[in-house]
């Protein structure tokens, strides 16, 4: 499993089909964003639910 370097999504390749950014397998945690209306949604600044990395 890795993680975007940009927007912090949970992908499986090493880019990121959202962004095109870089991914790494060097991140912490996973959060699931339902809303993208809740706190910890806006405090990690996700604009689309999905699975994200706390920190890369
Ligand atoms: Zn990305």
């Amino acid at each position: 499993m890795r993680a975007c370097t940009q927007c912090r999504r949970i992908v499986k390749g090493t880019k990121c089909p959202v962004c095109q950014g870089e991914t790494t397998r060097n991140f912490q945690g996973i959060v699931v964003i339902f809303d993208t209306e809740s706190e910890i949604a806006k405090k990690l600044g996700i604009t689309a639910p999905g699975k994200y990395a706390i920190r890369v």
